[in-house]
């Protein structure tokens, strides 16, 4: 049974390789409409291989923008894209399992790419485009998967489900909405490229993330009295001056809180919890004092951190460096929460679901997978809200969201072994014969 697997695998590598250039060549970028078009070809794909394929909006479920998780998009108006679940249904008394990948990409901007973004060119084991890692690849993986197990002619006991989502890049609603339309698997795997979008790199390990951090996006607007003048009238208060000092207050709270980390999922990470300003405006002309400066960050928090209890935390932070300036004290700065709001969440390490996951990526690369924590990702909605185990792994590549993004195949095709192993062996295969897992 296995070298029959392994050579079905084989076989359906150019079929898969050829539907990667394919959906790399649809700029599904997030938030431009073009997502839809992506999404109705997964759904083709998907239907070709007998899964019982349903393409649904979300908003038909009115009660999804009232959801505390429920994250506003930056534009006011975005273009109602569907959300695509797919059934390949068991024959019973098996665990179900939700297999999990977006469609929408990030965009290429002025990003100086070598090579068209959206006409993938291969080289060697690379497959460069916008979207080949993240995370066309995985979507690819989770329809090589269903192929094989239907040229394997095998009957699953559990439930198989696909949902491609087309949001997770910016808001990851789509999951969200999954959960709350009642989509829901024993188990939930995300075919993310875990190891790139981390920056994580140990040897030849693969890595399996377990975990989501919370985040919340900041505005600090620093408020001069009067409307401003020339530069040269010294009784004005340029807001920048103040506005620097919380600056540089942020700066020290991040320090505060990264020495303060203790989770052992993040031990071994160079940044374990990101807290940073990364936009800063103010003024309309070099010449004229503004009356307004403005800083916007992200705190980010902990699995077992409730992130509006962390922003309390940081905006008290904030005031007490405010009374200690001279001018601030009078004139406080306005502390605002805005747009991406993500509650922390992660699945135990020795949770049944996260040991099978990690026996499958062990039996295909040979090597125990690092069990490590996330950034945020939308696992925090399968476990919160669909009270699913969820684990996250993928193919690995480089320059995830910049230049030259691209996937290494090889690895891309441990990625479908690894699923595939993992599908058999957690949902069980009618007749007792496991197959790969346990005649491996
Ligand atoms: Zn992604």
């Amino acid at each position: 049974m296995r070298e029959r697997v392994i050579k079905v695998l084989e076989e359906l590598q150019p079929e898969w390789e050829h539907l990667l250039s394919q959906w790399i060549q649809i700029p599904s970028v997030v938030g431009s409409g073009v997502e839809r078009q992506m999404q109705l070809k997964v759904a083709r794909a998907f239907r070709e291989l007998g899964v019982d394929v349903e393409v649904w909006e979300p908003s038909l479920l009115p009660e999804l923008p009232w959801h505390p998780d429920y994250v506003l998009p930056a534009r006011a108006v975005l273009p109602e894209i569907p959300v695509v679940t797919g059934y390949r249904r068991g024959r019973g008394r098996g665990r179900s399992l939700v297999l999990n990948g977006h469609v929408d990409v990030v965009p290429v901007d002025d990003q100086p790419w070598t090579y068209d973004p959206w006409n993938p060119i291969r080289d060697g084991d690379r497959l460069y485009g916008r979207g080949s890692l993240d995370m066309k690849a995985g979507l690819v993986a989770m329809w090589a998967v269903c192929a094989a197990l239907r040229e394997l002619n095998l009957s699953l006991q559990g439930d198989l489900i696909i949902q491609s989502v087309a949001d997770e890049e910016e808001t990851g609603n789509h999951t969200l909405a999954c959960c709350l339309k009642g989509i829901r698997g024993d188990g939930t795997a995300y075919l993310e490229p875990a190891a790139a979008d981390m920056g994580l790199v140990r040897g030849a390990a693969p890595v399996l993330l377990v975990s989501s951090r919370g985040a919340q996006f900041f505005r600090v607007t620093v408020e001069a009295p009067a409307d401003g003048g020339v530069e040269y009238q010294r009784e004005l208060v340029n807001p920048i001056g103040p506005l620097m000092h919380l600056y540089h207050a942020v700066e020290r709270y991040s320090d505060m809180r990264e020495a303060q980390v203790t989770d052992p999922l993040y031990a071994d990470h160079a940044t374990k919890l990101p807290a940073a300003v990364c936009r800063v405006y103010a003024g309309n002309w070099p010449s004229t004092i503004p009356r307004t400066a403005v800083m916007e960050g992200t705190i980010e928090c902990l699995p077992g951190e409730r992130i509006d209890e962390v922003m309390d935390q940081f905006e008290r932070y904030l005031n007490t460096a405010a009374a200690a300036h001279p001018w601030l004290k009078d004139h406080p700065p306005r502390i605002e929460r805005f747009g991406l709001r993500y509650e922390s969440a992660a699945t135990p390490v020795d949770d049944v679901f996260v040991r099978t996951a990690a026996q499958s990526l062990q039996r295909v690369y040979h090597q125990s997978p690092w069990v490590t924590g996330g950034g945020g990702n939308d696992l925090r909605h399968t476990v919160r809200h669909a009270k699913s185990p969820s684990v996250i792994f993928g193919p690995d590549g480089g320059h995830i969201h910049g230049t030259d993004e691209w996937v290494s195949l090889s690895s891309l095709a441990k990625t479908v072994a690894a699923l595939f192993d993992l599908v058999v062996s957690w949902c069980g295969v009618d007749g007792g014969d496991k197959g790969w897992a346990t005649n491996g």
